[in-house]
């Protein structure tokens, strides 16, 4: 069949990048668009950043540009984005904020380069501009990279892509100085995304199958696998260049170096490296971690029973067929579409089965998790590509007509590329993320910056660790990247204990966190246990309740960020210490539900759900069930803003209180154990002992005490 896309010369071929590249960043200012009237999303006159993990890296480069950060606050000081973010700041003439804001946007967009390289080795540029124009918009793709979406996805989809550019250039090509790219590319990929080496293993193998089928006595296929292994080992990446440059100097310049002895021997030694540098660790030690997981478990003698993460996080298991399709293609048509033309794009390129290990990558996610999709998205955007030219290319059987078999091609081909970007450019309209925080919680932040010192610590969920970090400067217990059940379970426990539980559980925590680093303890709670001379971890913990406790000495100020948005999550935030820690097992659940949707009909209140007040008989039901009001509550903002309480006594024996926060327009309907945590206690009721706690930030959107002893 006659190929309709060519190769085009050089300035061609640039002006469809800067096409496709300022297209897929025109999308991304779509949301810039629908934003910037929203002075809610605004700090410093800069819109915000819509990813929680941002904040980290946002907080390392920050850190990086005073020069300084403190011993074990966490802080991405050094980190990949973070650097390359710190240089940027360094350089450009914009500010932080916008430099954060717009990275994503800028540098997730590069993946059309890639992509357009690899249709370009096909010789086949009007593909890669299809497929470029596709895969920068891709739904999952977009999700990942839009604008204000700051993380390292920005780039951990390009960087194999070239990788794999890399590998199909060298096997189609078989140039010596080709071959430089590979380290390059495979270094760059390894420092910005450590977890990188599994794609890669999987490419190298991929390389030697397919040399193997197709391209055993191609001396040249080995080189590549060589200057592949020499990138993959654990060396410093200074020693891994200088060794690929002598390398290369060798087989460019040395003729007997080319000799099959010297390059098989070479490819034994490059792959004795990784086995020496333990590159095959990862793999091992996962055969070991499914093997050997109940010795391990068994191995402590004295083991405590702490809430899982990922039994709230939604599970891993499968996804709806649909989605899966719409995230990688926008479409499930597209999908299908993009399948049948992948296929006949390795069909007619067999190279192209090198994308594999990709495209393999995307589709485990619809077996474990969204979150894969993207890596599919480069591949099938080729694939989808090639199936319209190629269907494009079948037009010549019926029209025979040069002129208006042109026509005809071209018009076929954009309203054709036009359909499969529509959908994709829909989702990113209706995909309205809202930015992470609203200004006036990081107004509270920035009071509190003024306030903490750098080495105070600031309690609350680990959902807001990362942001208070970044806006308060100040240290955290939490956060998005630290929070198993064991590291959740003190700052649940003190949000939904009683304060003076929650006071002395905080001191304990943050005290002995910091010694820990130092220390190394197994578990900040059994080091305390040891501490106090106690064995039993539930008497240890009644302990917390009584005045009489003895904390250890301050080190440093405790604060707690109470936000106003914790209210939607305190069951979850509750279930972390809502657990018997010695069988694992969890004890009742506290009850409590908050509603903002209600109906008062005068002698009776419905709450939605099924749950009812009956106010003359101070009853709430639920369902069937008659549960006798203990309370009745009543808390809302004076004109003068400041708090007002009422309390109404309803029946001695209750065991549910009813809570209607005025000012929220919201209803709280808690048993006695949440309505005397600290939560509910300190920001509902702003109920405290002021020599325990000091209000220091007081507002509808968070409040911040701070601990006096
Ligand atoms: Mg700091």
């Amino acid at each position: 069949m006659q190929k309709i896309s060519q190769s085009s010369n050089n300035k061609t071929f640039l002006l469809y990048i800067f096409i496709a590249y300022t297209f897929s960043i025109l999308i991304r200012l779509i949301w810039v668009y629908q934003f910037q009237d929203n002075p809610n999303f605004y700090w410093n006159n800069h819109l915000m950043i819509n990813t929680n993990d941002g904040y980290a890296y946002a907080e390392g480069a920050r850190d990086m540009l005073a020069g300084f950060h403190q011993d074990n606050d966490l802080s991405y000081y050094g980190t990949a984005l973070s650097s390359v973010t710190y240089l940027l700041a360094k350089i450009l003439p914009f500010s932080f904020e916008t430099i954060i804001l717009y990275m994503p946007a800028f540098f997730g967009s590069l993946l059309v380069i890639p992509v357009m390289l690899i249709a370009r080795v096909l010789k086949e540029d009007i593909l890669g501009l299809i497929a470029g124009l596709i895969t920068g918009i891709v739904w999952s793709y977009y999700n990942r990279t839009m604008t204000g979406y700051y993380d390292t996805d920005m780039l951990t989809i390009v960087l194999p892509t070239f990788v794999l550019y890399a590998l199909i250039l060298n096997i189609k090509e078989e140039r010596n100085r080709y071959l430089l790219l590979i380290p390059i590319f495979i270094i760059a990929y390894s420092w910005w995304y450590a977890q990188s080496y599994s794609l890669n293993l999987a490419m190298a193998f991929m390389v030697l199958i397919y040399t193997v089928i197709f391209e055993r006595e191609k001396l040249f296929n080995y080189k590549i696998l060589i200057f592949m292994f020499i990138a993959m080992s654990y060396f410093p990446w200074t020693y891994k260049i200088l060794a690929s440059l002598a390398l290369f100097v060798a087989f460019h310049f040395v003729k007997h170096s080319n000799s099959k002895r010297v390059v098989f021997t070479l490819l034994l030694v490059a792959f004795a490296l990784i086995l020496l540098t333990g590159g095959l660790n990862p793999i091992l030690y996962q055969i070991k971690g499914y093997i050997f997981r109940e010795a391990i478990a068994g191995d402590l003698d004295f083991n405590l029973h702490f809430f899982g993460v990922t039994q709230t996080v939604r599970e891993a298991g499968q996804i709806p067929f649909e989605v899966f399709a719409d995230r990688i293609s926008g479409h499930t048509l597209t999908f299908f579409l993009s399948i049948t033309g992948y296929a006949l794009l390795a069909f007619r390129y067999r190279i192209m089965l090198l994308a594999l290990p990709m495209l393999g990558l995307g589709f485990l996610a619809y077996q474990g998790g969204l979150r894969f999709t993207v890596y599919a998205v480069p591949v099938m955007a080729l694939g989808m590509a090639y199936f319209i030219i190629y269907t494009a290319s079948m037009l010549e059987k019926f029209i025979h007509k040069d002129r208006a078999l042109s026509i005809t091609k071209k018009a076929y081909i954009s309203i054709f590329t036009l359909l499969v970007l529509y959908p994709n450019i829909l989702h990113v309209i209706q995909y309205k993320v809202p930015t992470v925080f609203s200004k006036q919680e990081v107004e509270i932040l920035d009071k509190l910056h003024k306030i903490a010192d750098r080495e105070d610590y600031v309690l609350s969920w680990w959902d807001y660790g990362y942001p208070i970090r970044y806006y308060a400067d100040v240290k955290t217990l939490i956060d998005g990247g630290k929070h198993s059940g064991k590291d959740n379970f003190p700052v649940s426990f003190a949000l939904t204990s009683p304060p003076m539980a929650a006071a002395n559980m905080s001191r304990l925590d943050v005290e002995y966190t910091e010694r820990s680093f130092k220390e190394k303890f197994n578990s900040n709670l059994i080091q305390e246990m040891k501490d106090y001379n106690s064995t039993d971890v539930n008497k240890f913990l009644s302990s917390l309740f009584s005045s009489d406790f003895n904390p250890p000495k301050p080190t440093r100020d405790i604060y707690f960020y109470l936000p106003m948005r914790m209210l939607n999550i305190f069951p979850t935030v509750a279930l972390f210490s809502n657990i018997n820690l010695l069988t694992g097992k969890q004890i009742q659940r506290p009850f409590f539900y908050s509603t903002s949707s209600f109906k008062d009909d005068g002698g009776v209140l419905y709450l939605g759900n099924g749950i009812v007040l009956d106010k003359r008989k101070g009853l709430i039901r639920l369902g069937k069930q008659e549960v006798p009001l203990a309370q009745f509550i009543t808390v809302g903002y004076d004109e003068k803003g400041v708090l007002r309480k009422g309390v109404q006594n309803i029946q001695m024996m209750g065991q549910l209180s009813l809570i209607f926060m005025k000012s929220y327009n919201q209803f709280l309907l808690l048993d006695n154990r949440m309505l005397n945590s600290l939560y509910i206690q300190l920001f509902v009721l702003e109920n405290y002992d002021k020599d325990l706690f000091e209000l220091v930030i007081d507002s509808p959107h968070a409040k911040v005490y701070k601990l006096k002893r």
